[in-house]
């Protein structure tokens, strides 16, 4: 995104630093200036920071129960199975 300001940092470069400041790491630019004058970069930083408060980095992942749930359910029966399968 070509969001150039007279800071001399563009939008990468400040999502760069923003992304370095939410890990803790050392950010290789100051990105504040952008950030200011930037409602994107803004918007970006508002959502990078929402996913980190409901933690979303420490998402585990989780076990695939697609066989257990599709195993569960009973073939549907009825006016509706029938009226389903007699329109194929
Ligand atoms: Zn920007």
């Amino acid at each position: 995104m070509a969001c150039d300001d007279n800071t001399r940092v563009d939008c990468d470069t400040c999502r760069e630093a923003l992304s370095a400041r939410t890990d803790g790491e050392p950010e290789p630019t100051v990105p504040d200036g952008h950030l200011r004058d930037c409602v994107a970069c803004q918007d970006w930083y508002a959502t990078v920071n929402a996913l980190t408060w409901f933690g979303a980095d420490d998402l585990a992942p989780t076990p695939d129960v697609t066989d257990a749930v599709l195993g569960s359910v009973e073939p549907r029966t009825g006016l509706l199975g029938t009226r389903w399968r007699r329109s194929r």
